[in-house]
């Protein structure tokens, strides 16, 4: 499997030779050259299969360059019971996402079940151990440096934490969190994992990330590596779990399933739609967005307009605070075909601050062909919904999986089944759900005193050299 660039002028590589890069040298973003095409008659085979057995169907396709034996062993080591049994008590955790029926026809796809409570785990916990191993294989170590408000920072770390060739640099703002965000980070103990708060707001930790990788002689020098959104392996982990929950609510192929997607960085929606180009009889992916409706926006009106940082509004589901989907690319290069100089056209308005209308070039007409619709939802509307789960499905869910399941009933159709994806658990964010219930939601066993635990953070002005000085002082410990 050759993976190209959506710009189209970058060098071919393969799935190890990105794994551990960002951005494709021209700016664009690897997708495979031709997406695996899975058969009636391997689909059917697929059916029994349990995770980790699908995981090394999908992915030994995807990561073809890995030896099966080693890939099959890193996917066993990740995909374990103990690893995703932090959700409701009655979870069936063997199934490592289970779904949750709550009526006929619609389901909660549980997701958020790994160490951190949220779905990022799903695809960083093997993004870590695909990372050791690759590293090892190259005798090379890494120094990630990441800056976070909230799922992706705790995630990394989790996954990272112990590896013997990875030390995670990893800077948040000092009171951009919550309360139990901080300590899922700060109360790490292991020796290659730093926190650093910054005096500063989020885009100020962003900037400083910024400008670290643009500084090539200290990147090199330290080894510099990041795990954002737009790694081709951690979407590649998230096709997983849209096979299993399609075969969890079906009993043949023959059947349909429409998935609702909170959504962010369109890096979760964007495996449901390479799930469904790999043949997954997908019927619509429905992208649900919070009051940061970029993606809303362009779905509707065929209009994409990032926004700047200072128009991103902080609301109740904050890991969907985003004002530009960084994987959102991946999609239109399949949209237009792989017509490379288009994509590299549209992302020249894009990147110089700019937005590009679809309407005028038919393009998105287009959009037809692979069902994708959308809606937005507002902080009243996760209020409510919180309610109706907890009323009616006596299923506690949080703000995320709120917006999901509110824009995902609005585009329901009878006789389809509907699986909403659950993208963190309310235990995440406690303040909104005593808002929504006047209660307290339930913490997954062994973090019920997690904020009164050691923590482990330095404190930091918003400065890059002083960020610098500090990763040369700790990049060899
Ligand atoms: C990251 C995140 C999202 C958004 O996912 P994308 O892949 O960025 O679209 C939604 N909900 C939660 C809880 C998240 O952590």
């Amino acid at each position: 499997m050759r993976y190209l660039s959506t710009r189209g002028n970058a060098p071919a590589l393969t799935f190890s030779k990105i794994l551990l890069g960002g951005l494709a040298p021209d700016g664009g973003l690897y997708l495979p050259e031709t997406y695996p095409q899975f058969s009636a008659a391997e689909l059917a085979f697929m059916r029994d299969m349990d995770y980790r057995q699908l995981a090394f169907a999908v992915l030994s396709r995807l990561a073809d360059d890995i030896e099966p034996d080693d890939l099959r062993a890193l996917i066993d080591k990740t995909y374990t019971t103990a690893t995703y049994s932090h959700g409701r008590k009655d979870s069936d955790f063997s199934q490592i996402t289970p779904v949750r029926k709550l009526e006929d026809d619609l389901y909660i796809l549980e997701l958020s079940n790994g160490p951190t409570l949220a779905f990022k785990d799903m695809a960083m916990q093997l993004l870590g151990n695909l990372f050791e191993y690759a590293l090892d294989q190259a005798g090379q170590d890494i120094n990630i440096l990441g800056a976070t408000s909230g799922d992706t920072g705790s995630a990394a770390e989790y996954a990272m934490r112990g590896k013997h060739n990875v030390r995670v640099f990893m800077l948040s703002p000092v009171a951009g969190m919550t309360r139990f965000q901080q300590a899922q980070m700060y109360t790490l103990q292991d020796a290659n994992i730093f926190n650093i708060a910054v005096r500063g707001v989020f885009d100020d930790c962003q900037d400083m990330v910024k400008s670290v990788s643009n500084d090539l002689d200290f990147k090199a020098k330290y080894r510099i590596g990041a795990v954002n959104s737009i790694n081709w392996a951690r979407v590649a982990a998230q096709t997983v779990y849209y096979f299993k929950a399609y075969f969890a609510v079906t009993d043949s192929n023959e059947q349909q399933v429409s998935f609702s997607v909170p959504s962010g960085n369109f890096g979760n929606v964007c495996a449901g739609h390479i799930a469904r180009m790999m043949g997954l009889p997908v019927h619509k992916l429905i992208v649900a967005t919070n009051e940061n409706d970029v993606l809303d926006e362009f779905f509707r009106t065929g209009v994409y307009r990032p926004r700047a940082a200072a128009e991103t509004l902080h609301t109740s589901s904050p890991s969907m605070d985003i004002s530009k989907a960084s994987n959102f690319e991946r999609f239109i290069a399949d949209l237009t075909g792989r017509d490379t100089a288009q994509v590299a056209e549209l992302w020249k308005a894009v990147d110089a601050g700019g937005s590009f209308d679809l309407k005028p070039s038919g393009l998105f007409e287009q959009i037809r062909n692979y069902a994708i619709e959308s809606g937005a939802s507002s902080h009243a509307d996760r209020m409510r919904t919180i309610r109706m789960a907890w009323e009616k499905y006596s299923t506690m869910i949080d703000t995320h999986t709120a917006d999901g399941l509110k824009v995902g009933l609005e585009h329901r159709e009878a006789g389809i089944p509907l699986v909403c994806l659950e993208t963190a658990l309310a235990a995440k964010f406690e303040d909104s759900i005593r808002e929504a219930l006047g209660v307290r939601p339930e913490r997954p066993a062994g973090l019920e005193n997690l904020e009164t635990l050691p923590q482990r953070v330095e404190t930091m002005n918003a400065d890059v050299a002083a960020i610098q000085a500090y990763i040369a002082r700790h990049a060899n410990d």
